[in-house]
């Protein structure tokens, strides 16, 4: 077994991502953005500078040494996430822009092919919009319904079983971007599943903060993005169950996923090309395979704990400061505190904060029918991940305390 990680370590592992050694606005940076998007190791910023200087070529179609290296690359990373994910399949590995276009290709295939007129898609009251808007795309185009599972005051989920009624997919968040609310997942599947319905787990804030394992978890599709988890931005993935990956129609059409083509027709590969027409985004591939071999080298679990310590004392040293109420569950949590301040818009106490080097977001979090339902014009997110340390949290605490006299007058 591998030992625990000591502050020391913690310390080596900040000292990889180059971008946190500066000051703004004449202070020591703190990034406490992550939730929107992580920092990059120099593993990662390396392995784009290797590709890029020695091997960057087009994949899967050219006979000549360096498009043979990029395939390899390219298909390696693949393999990569596949393991990352405990896929059964690396093919069952579809590279995306992102979270968001992964959902959007399940929509335009799975949803198109398998959804009728008053069939109910489930989401939760808690979606991103990127698992909001794709749905109501396709209610419009097949006159499906959207049915929500409601959120109740803990920034839990009221789930219960009579709400798969009638339900074909069911499409949820792991980990909430704006309570940190950490859905019990392999549950939520079991019962969807134990009915027939599919689920989709959107792994946007899950993919890089703890262990994944897609068939543990028993859900027959998880998207997630790259740019949240070390890697670059543009690249993320779709993982999907080869059942069902192999019944869908292609989405977008092009090169690279077709076998034949005449002027009247095409048949295509199977998955995942048949799904990715056209010049992938390569070196992000790369990048990701190098994130998650990074990501793998630390430890999933280290990094929960990690992550879950410095939530833990966000939520404890927020509680602490009059007029701010910290949303979401009082237990386990991700690595997140949203929070709205009685005396501060989120807008002005996010560009205090950047003031004073702190790097947080305010505003509705892409979750704006969430904040209309809590009657808030948003909030104020603090979002953790590894290389933070619990004292830029204390410092965190003390920029809003001053903050709050410099408002609360
Ligand atoms: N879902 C959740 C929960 C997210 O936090 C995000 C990113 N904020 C997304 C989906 C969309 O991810 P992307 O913009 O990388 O596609």
């Amino acid at each position: 077994m591998m030992r625990a990680m000591t502050n020391n370590d913690w310390m080596k592992v900040r000292a990889d991502f180059p971008i946190l050694d500066q000051q703004v606005n004449g202070k020591p940076l703190i990034y406490f953005d992550n939730a929107a998007s992580s920092q990059k190791p120099r593993a990662v910023i390396a392995a784009l500078a290797h590709y890029y200087e020695h091997d960057n070529a087009n994949v899967h179609r050219g006979l000549h040494e360096l498009s043979s290296r990029a395939t390899d690359a390219f298909e390696g990373a693949r393999m990569k996430v596949a393991k990352y994910l405990g896929a059964s399949q690396t093919e069952e590995i579809i590279f995306t822009r992102g979270t968001t276009e992964a959902i959007n290709l399940v929509a335009n295939t799975w949803g198109v092919r398998n959804l009728r007129a008053d069939d109910v898609i489930l989401l939760t009251e808690m979606e991103h919009h990127s698992n909001l808007v794709p749905w109501q795309l396709l209610a419009e185009r097949t006159g499906a319904k959207l049915r929500f599972v409601p959120v109740v005051d803990d920034g839990t989920l009221a789930f219960e079983p009579a709400l798969l009624d009638g339900v074909k997919l069911f499409s949820f968040v792991h980990i909430s971007n704006s309570l940190g609310t950490i859905n019990p997942a392999a549950e939520l599947c079991r019962a969807a599943r134990a009915t027939g319905v599919v689920t989709l787990v959107d792994g946007a804030q899950s993919s890089g903060h703890l262990p994944v394992n897609v068939r543990e978890m028993g859900c027959d599709f998880y998207a997630f993005s790259g740019h949240k988890m070390c890697a670059p931005t543009g690249i993320g993935a779709l993982w999907g169950r080869m059942e069902l990956l192999q019944e869908m129609p292609p989405w977008h059409g092009g090169g690279e996923m077709i076998v034949s083509v005449t002027y009247e027709r095409a048949t295509y590969k199977q998955p995942p090309h048949k799904f990715e027409a056209g010049t992938p985004n390569i070196a992000g591939a790369v990048g990701l395979g190098a994130a998650v071999d990074y990501l793998e080298n630390i430890g999933r679990s280290e990094i929960f704990a990690h992550d879950s310590e410095l939530a833990a004392l966000a939520v404890a040293r927020l509680g602490e400061i009059p007029g701010i109420r910290v949303l979401g569950p009082s237990g386990q949590r991700g690595a997140l505190a949203a929070f709205h301040a009685g005396w501060a818009h989120p807008h002005d106490l996010t560009t205090y904060a950047n003031e004073h080097g702190l790097a947080l977001r305010g505003g509705h979090h892409c979750t704006q029918p969430l904040m209309r339902k809590l009657r808030l014009p948003g909030t104020t997110r603090a979002s953790f991940y590894f290389y933070n340390t619990t004292g830029e949290v204390e410092r965190m605490a003390e920029i809003l305390r001053a903050a709050r006299k410099f408002f609360d007058r």
